[in-house]
């Protein structure tokens, strides 16, 4: 019924993805991978595309949750919930007000604490709570779940117990004030204990789930608070009005409408921002990096020119990947800019000889002679590395990049190297074996290098 109200949105970036984040600058919905979440916090989020902060998709849909408190209150009236409140009242009435008696009195709750750890994990699953909105008897044999429980149950006890005994034995304002401020906080404990799990631990993230759904909490907040003040009050005038065991019945049947109304409020709360706290749901976890992130949203937002300046500076950097020289090449293409692609081939097909992808490098190469039909890296070394990876499927290109390398470099401390895959490939690609031993001559004559002298032997015995 009240769950009901959630409406789930999805990232625009990510139609299957849940979109935790609302961007009111740009108009977009954004799950976690589409946003700067500051080491994911759950507090504040920034936009890739704008850089302002964002606001939670949640907050606020479906109305402010004040807007409900009736129906909270209505809520452990309903058929299910209503032995609780009994029970609590009934043990409560029959136990004499001794002091020491007080415990049997707050341990009559339990049934109503583990209850209320049911309704809060069956109301945060929005999905489950339309199909029933109260939990079944057999809640109660979960016993991890009477760990959260009582993990829930001690914060409002450690509040409550000593407020009620400042209270009655010192100054009554004293005792409501304690309670009054102290039980502002007891929802973010129970919030943490569902949120993180039944461990002690969890109780060090309470506030973040203040901060985190401000306007929300405040409301149960509220309820925690005031609930408190009323009780007193009522339990008050009832002592005034009525014999004594009445009065402390209702008092247990207050404090068990207070515990249900506040843990129906609280799954609620869990319903509309549990996506964001990572309870369930198959949230995928942020894995990418946040430079990875912010060029895909700004990719699929249209903003080439943004991710090119950022590509280009990942370029300047030695770590960058033939990947980081693929996008740039293909950012340059989409955005019209052949003049700087043409310019940055050569550093482009560097990076692609060295990372031996060959069929690449030959498309480059292609693309620029499209233009320019004599084009060839202007690096003789370039030209060596190249033609040693793709003579095989292309001898005519290797034989263009290697046969007038001693007129342009003559210099070139590489130039046998070349010259014996050169006469190689002619020898035995071409047939050529006279064109062959003339490049085997040169090597000869200008290569004192015993190796390479070996090699021209080699193949002069095997060209026979
Ligand atoms: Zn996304
Ligand atoms: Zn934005």
């Amino acid at each position: 019924m009240l769950g009901g109200i959630i409406v789930n949105r999805y990232c625009k970036y990510h139609p299957g993805t849940q979109a935790l984040w609302y961007c009111s600058h740009d108009g977009l919905h954004l799950c976690q991978q589409c946003v700067d979440g500051r080491n994911d916090s759950l507090i504040e989020a920034r936009c890739l595309l704008c850089n302002q902060e964002l606001e939670s998709s949640e907050q606020g849909q479906g109305g402010p949750l004040w807007r409900q408190l009736d129906r909270y209150l209505r809520y452990p009236f309903t058929p299910v919930l209503l032995p609780l409140l009994v029970v609590w009242a009934l043990l409560a009435s029959l136990v004499p007000p001794l002091p020491v008696m007080v415990p049997v009195v707050v341990l009559a709750g339990l049934p109503a604490w583990g209850f209320a750890r049911a309704v809060m994990t069956l109301r945060s699953h929005p999905g489950k709570a339309r199909k029933s909105h109260t939990p079944g008897w057999d809640c109660l044999s979960d016993m991890a779940g009477w760990k959260a429980a009582l993990l829930q149950a001690l914060p409002a006890l450690l509040v409550m117990v000593p407020a009620g005994f400042v209270l009655v034995m010192v100054s009554e304002p004293v005792g409501l004030l304690i309670g009054a401020v102290g039980l502002l906080l007891v929802p973010a404990f129970w919030l943490a204990i569902q949120a993180q799990g039944p461990e002690p631990g969890s109780y060090a993230a309470a506030l973040t789930y203040i901060f985190s759904a401000p306007r929300d909490y405040a409301v149960a907040a509220v309820l925690a608070s005031v609930g408190w003040l009323l009780g007193v009050a009522l339990i008050a005038v009832a002592v005034d009005v009525m014999p004594l065991p009445l009065a402390q019945g209702l008092a247990g049947a207050l404090a068990a409408l207070w515990w249900l109304a506040l843990a129906c409020l609280c799954g609620d709360i869990l319903a509309r921002h549990g996506h964001l706290w990572g309870l369930d749901q198959g949230g995928k976890k942020v894995t990418a990096s946040l430079e990875e992130r912010r060029q895909r949203v700004q990719l699929c937002a249209g903003r080439f020119d943004k991710v090119l300046l950022s590509t280009a500076k990942t370029l300047k950097n030695k770590k960058a990947t033939v990947a980081d020289w693929q996008r740039y090449d293909r950012l340059l293409d989409i955005t019209d800019r052949e003049d700087e692609r043409r310019t940055a081939a050569p550093s482009y097909l560097e990076m692609l000889v060295v990372s031996g992808a060959w069929a690449e490098a030959l498309a480059l190469l292609a693309r620029q002679r499209e233009v320019e039909p004599t084009w060839l890296p202007a690096s003789p070394s370039l030209r060596l590395a190249l033609a040693q990876g793709i003579h095989e499927q292309e001898p005519k290109v290797a034989v263009g990049l290697l046969k007038d390398l001693h007129d342009r470099h003559p210099d070139f401390s590489e130039l046998g190297d070349a010259y014996l895959l050169l006469a190689k490939i002619l020898a035995e690609q071409f047939g050529l074996a006279g064109k062959a031993e003339q490049y085997l001559r040169f090597v000869e004559s200008q290569c004192r290098d015993a190796k390479l002298r070996k090699q021209v032997a080699d193949y002069r015995a095997a060209w026979g």
